[in-house]
């Protein structure tokens, strides 16, 4: 048996071996893993060092907002899928259309909620999140927006709510779902921006493509509100029996970009958040393999 360096037992770090730099307390019994070897073990519980790193609480964090990002993407992926249908309400009769939307709808308000929740899971508090004063507010912006527009949707979007229980006048409709649209694309903008600072220092390229699409929502957000303002205005001239200003046909173009706009949004936010979900990834990994730094 020979006495290798690296094999000190008692967990004391030798000459090469590399060690924990910051403070790190052992996953089973609290000690203060600083300044020893990666290699070693706890000198109180004999457990390895090497574990209380890969279970550490930043690998947890990380981890945690990692599986929030594979959710985010879940959202995405099919938000855009389901914006096909909706593609198809320009090509296909009235009725059919009215028999897609009804087996749509329910879907598409269960991916707000996966979206939502999945915000959540990223946007979750830590005291390992970089740059605190800059994340702290636009998780909770995330949060806060996200959360309000989805309850708009939900009373919009349940049927038995809004015209059983809670009576809504067209006019109420149109306002929360106008109210609805402008919380979630700002909510999405946060959280896009949010993505941008956990991930830039690590990764630059991550900056254009996060710009781009806070680009898109931004655009997609003034566009939006001005088609649902559209909307109502012939809804109100329609009412009193007078003809609307916006041509059907025109009408039904700016739906057709509105919802190809969408696809694109939702194509490239899974691809962004495909990329945040890999550099959370290698961070996990290099913690793994690498002393931890303070
Ligand atoms: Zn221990």
């Amino acid at each position: 048996m020979s006495i290798a360096p690296e094999a000190d037992s008692s967990g004391g770090n030798s000459e090469d071996a590399p060690v924990v730099t910051a403070d790190l307390f052992c996953v089973h019994c609290g000690y203060n893993l600083r300044t020893l070897a990666i290699s070693g073990i706890c000198p109180e519980c004999a457990s390895s060092v090497r574990e209380s790193i890969i279970s550490g609480p930043e690998v947890d964090w990380a981890r945690r907002a990692r599986r929030g990002l594979t959710w985010l993407i879940a959202a995405t992926a099919g938000s855009t899928v389901l914006m096909i249908p909706s593609m198809l309400y320009y090509a296909i009769p009235p009725s059919a259309f009215v028999r897609l939307y009804s087996c749509a709808n329910p879907l598409y308000l269960l991916l707000r909620c996966l979206l939502v929740v999945a915000a959540f899971r990223v946007t979750r508090a830590s005291p390992y999140l970089p740059k605190p004063a800059v994340m702290h507010p636009l998780r909770l912006a995330t949060r806060w927006l996200l959360l309000t527009s989805l309850a708009g949707r939900l009373v919009v979007m349940i049927p038995a709510w809004s015209s059983g229980y809670l009576q809504l006048t067209t006019e109420q409709r149109f306002a929360i779902h106008a109210l609805a649209t402008l919380l979630e694309l700002t909510g999405l903008i946060c959280l896009v921006v949010y993505l941008r600072q956990m991930t830039s220092d690590r990764q630059p390229g991550i900056v254009p493509w996060s710009t781009a699409i806070v680009v898109m929502l931004a655009v997609l957000l003034v566009w939006n509100e001005g088609m649902l303002i559209r909307g109502y205005r012939d809804y109100q001239l329609q009412r009193a029996a007078r003809r609307p200003t916006t041509p059907a046909m025109t009408m039904k173009v700016l739906g057709l970009l509105t919802s190809m706009a969408y696809v694109l949004l939702w194509m490239t936010m899974t691809l962004f958040f495909h990329k945040c979900r890999r550099i959370l990834g290698a961070v996990i990994a290099t913690r793994r393999a690498e002393p931890v730094t303070s």
